[in-house]
């Protein structure tokens, strides 16, 4: 743990970090207990992304990932839109700009979504099943409105030389691959609706860069056959997000020059002229750039293990008990101590960090090991930027939220 301490620190946000602890302590407020946005960092790490991306690709952010309006607008002028998974993500856009692309997706898209979102202009929406695709149609038809979709398509195949399988598996999303003429008939039935293209997401926090490249490949060349067997004219294949991030081992990543290198190969072998390629990434753009912070509230040993208690927990951020990792953290020690009586410490030992509920399933890092950790001392949870705050029951228990604090703002 001391060794991955070192590797994270993320020097500027410690040094808000004390100074929030500071103003705690000149006006007497509650424990801290926050999460932290560096917006630099969000910007630097979207635009080294987008400024690498081979011609005719380009980056959307995927809001589900974390919606907060200021992520939103730092990353506006960065990427070329949004995707969307609902009618309150593409209002929380719109807010942010009238006009910026988005991209509607997800399954069980209800009527007032669709027609919402049509009058708020997306750009496309993605059809996620015949029964949808004729509703897009009829409420076009009603709306007088032309609509652009892509088909959004869960393929049979599997990449040979993949070493995981990423498709072929039963889920809820999309059309099966099976039933693509069919949908294709259905689209070119509806006057309103004209067919855009295809988008797949058959992955998700994958961390084999040159994997997902490939499975690039093997996208463009359903794409080509389909254009062929149909005589279709398209003008974008969306090759989803699920660039991913490891919480736990950090020498493992998603290597972002080896997917580019990959890409640019894979785009010389099987491009298709005239379409462009989408990526709608969320994970990867947004996770680096938030913090959790929170106080230590008390520290104990109860049959033979420590346990930190936090002000905060898992109603906050539910990603690892979810996900069932130890969330990466340092400790920033605070020597202001206020209580007469003495204060409990532990050295060189492992502990468990658990958070206010009264579930023993809140808990943030189980028995990691911990140089020196005192009541009144602050952890900084790091990655606590994607799938956070928002995944998580804020409301049980009725504690306070945390507060938000944005850095590094223009
Ligand atoms: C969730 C989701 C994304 C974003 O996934 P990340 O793993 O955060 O990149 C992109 N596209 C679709 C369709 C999704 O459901």
């Amino acid at each position: 743990m001391s060794q991955l301490v070192t590797a994270l620190s993320g020097g500027q946000v410690v040094s808000y970090v004390e100074k929030l602890i500071q103003q705690k302590r000149e006006r007497e407020q509650q424990p801290v207990c926050a999460y932290i946005y560096d917006l630099g960092a969000l910007r630097e790490r979207a635009q080294r992304c987008v400024s690498s991306l081979p011609d005719d690709c380009s980056l959307f952010y995927a809001v589900k990932a974390n919606p907060d309006p200021q992520l939103i607008a730092s990353l506006l002028p960065i990427v070329k839109g949004f995707e969307a998974a609902s009618i309150g993500e593409i209002r929380t856009i719109r807010e942010v700009s009238a006009d910026v692309p988005i991209i509607f997706g997800g399954p069980g898209k209800k009527d007032a979504e669709i027609e919402e979102a049509l009058e708020r202009n997306v750009m496309l929406i993605h059809a996620e099943s015949l029964h949808e695709l004729q509703r897009i149609g009829w409420i076009a038809e009603r709306r007088q409105q032309r609509v652009a979709i892509l088909l959004r398509i869960n393929l049979r195949r599997t990449l040979p030389e993949a070493s995981i399988t990423m498709s072929g598996r039963p889920t809820q999303f999309g059309i099966d691959e099976i039933q693509v003429p069919e949908a294709i008939r259905l689209v070119q039935s509806l006057p309103f609706v004209q067919l855009e293209g295809f988008h797949m997401h058959s992955l998700s926090n994958n961390l084999d860069a040159r994997l997902h490249a490939r499975m690039v490949a093997t996208y463009l060349q359903c794409v080509q056959t389909w254009i062929q067997e149909h005589s279709l004219s398209i003008r974008y294949l969306n090759a989803g997000g699920g660039f991913g991030i490891s919480y736990t081992d950090l020498e493992r990543r998603f290597e972002w020059n080896d997917f580019i290198e990959e890409l640019q190969q894979v785009l010389e072998d099987y491009r298709i002229p005239g379409v462009q390629l989408i990526f709608e990434s969320g994970r990867y753009i947004v996770a680096h750039c938030g913090y959790y912070v929170a106080e230590v509230i008390d520290l104990k040993t109860n049959h033979d293990q420590h346990y930190a208690i936090i002000r905060g927990g898992t109603h906050h951020f539910r990603l690892p008990v979810s996900w069932q990792h130890n969330q990466p953290f340092e400790v920033i020690a605070v020597d202001d101590w206020p209580y007469p009586f003495p204060r409990t410490e532990r050295r060189q030992t492992s502990v468990t960090i658990a958070g206010e509920l009264c579930t023993p399933k809140d808990v943030l890092a189980h028995e990691v090991h911990v140089e020196h950790l005192r009541i009144g001392d602050v952890l900084l949870f790091h990655i606590a930027g994607a799938y956070g705050w928002t995944i998580s029951h804020h409301d049980f228990l009725s504690h306070p939220h945390p507060h938000f604090y944005y850095i590094n703002q223009t």
